[in-house]
């Protein structure tokens, strides 16, 4: 994929990190949450207690790592941050939590990807703000309670369904982020180009933002990309009809689809009779892992209403026919 949404070089993540809005009112779109938030971290910081644990859900790309910083920043608090496959042993979790100071942040990116024995340490950690841990070896072995400082768990997923129940309800706070609107993703590219150094104007700022896919992830690599090409091939500033040469080049298409989102509708419109088609069956197909297609590919597709997701499987809509140029079989009924 030349412009996915799943972070990659540590160069990227570098320039990425340089974008990142700082507090809640840089923080572009997701109107509700960033309320929500709010009014809990005031109440938190006038009681001087941790604030309540809160899990972010939604595709990746969407700001919840932005957000985890936020919401350390706005308590006024340290953030430390891990994510669920690199805390292998408990003991690493231990760690990590005996660490951490009053009221500071923890953030768990990919907390689904929590193994279960780590997990176990973590729930008397939520609630009481102890953790149970064993002492020596073999039959000398004992367990031991030990006090955290009050602490507040940001915790990440793209899917709130992969969770256990018993770590879902330990969130007082849960929110889901939206896939943001081209006006919400044209402040966000303006923003960057201006951090950039960049000069585009709001045509060329709005054709990025509609080629989005919803993601500010994908804005920002999308404009780094377009000012390339400005710098080479245009005057240095990006307009329209540059925006729209680079992502063609991209092969970013009018809608901001992708070739891996063309690849999986063609898939289903052409292999499988417009579906209904299960997800392994599509996998297969494109040859793309079936966790990928449903957590990055997928989502946008169907809040656009170019797929369908139903109890027999993935089904192509009209509108997905039309973007294609296929015609449309006649169903049944119509
Ligand atoms: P996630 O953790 O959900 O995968 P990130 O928090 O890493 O996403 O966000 C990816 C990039 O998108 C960040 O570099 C950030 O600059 C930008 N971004 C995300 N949300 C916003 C927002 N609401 N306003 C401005 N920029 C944002």
């Amino acid at each position: 994929r030349v412009v996915s949404a799943a972070p990659a070089s540590p160069q990227e993540e570098a320039l990425e990190r340089a974008l990142r809005p700082k507090g809640l009112a840089e923080y572009v779109g997701q109107a509700k949450t960033r309320e929500q938030l709010e009014i809990f971290i005031g109440a938190a910081r006038k009681r001087g207690e941790a604030l309540d644990h809160v899990l972010l859900f939604g595709p990746p790309g969407l700001g919840k790592t932005t957000l985890s910083h936020i919401i350390a920043n706005e308590l006024g608090v340290n953030l430390r941050s891990t994510s669920g496959p690199v805390l292998e042993k408990p003991k690493d979790l231990a760690a990590l939590l005996t660490n951490l100071e009053r009221n500071d942040v923890l953030f768990i990116d990919e907390i689904h990807r929590l193994s279960p024995v780590v997990e176990e340490i973590l729930y008397p950690a939520l609630e009481d703000y102890q953790i149970d841990i064993m002492i020596g070896e073999g039959p000398a072995a004992r367990s031991i309670k030990l006090d955290l400082q009050p602490f507040t768990l940001v915790g990440a997923t793209t899917r709130a369904g992969m969770l256990t129940n018993p770590l879902r309800d330990r969130f007082g706070i849960v929110a889901r982020l939206e896939f943001y609107t081209a006006e919400e993703l044209t402040r966000i590219v303006h923003r960057s180009a201006g951090l950039l150094k960049a000069p585009i104007d709001q045509e060329g700022a709005s054709e990025i933002a509609r080629r989005s896919r919803g993601t500010p992830r994908i804005a920002n690599r999308l404009l780094r990309r377009v000012r390339d090409y400005a710098e080479v091939k245009g005057s240095g500033s990006i307009d329209q009809a540059t925006a729209q040469k680079a992502l063609t080049m991209l092969d970013v298409d009018p809608l901001g689809f992708d070739v891996m989102d063309r690849k999986l509708l063609e898939a289903v419109i052409h292999r499988f009779d417009g579906g209904p088609v299960g997800l392994d069956n599509v996998a297969a197909s494109i040859g793309e892992e079936r966790d990928t297609i449903e957590d990055v590919i997928e989502p946008y597709l169907i809040q656009q209403g170019y797929l369908q997701r139903t109890p027999r499987g993935r089904v192509a809509t009209m509108a997905a026919y039309r973007h294609l140029g296929v015609v449309p079989p006649q169903r049944e009924g119509g």
